[in-house]
């Protein structure tokens, strides 16, 4: 039996995603993104620190934006 991927992991290491790191990615990437990546695997890619994510994070709230809620 497969294991079916749940939506609420890292597709790159696995890990267990936050609302606020899901909520990244779409903000950052695309709101349609059905894949997700976890800050430490998105840092890697965006080649950025952890922090500046976070930072980020921090912002787009402050924004009030919805996806944060
Ligand atoms: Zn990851």
């Amino acid at each position: 039996m497969n294991r079916i991927k749940g939506k609420g992991t890292c597709i790159d290491c696995g890990r267990q995603l936050t609302k606020d790191e899901i909520a990244l990615n779409k903000k950052l990437i695309s709101l349609n993104l059905m894949e997700f990546r976890c800050l430490d695997c998105l840092c890697v890619s965006f080649g950025c620190d952890v922090e500046d994510l976070k930072i980020k994070i921090a912002e787009f709230k402050e924004q009030g934006c919805t996806l944060f809620i």
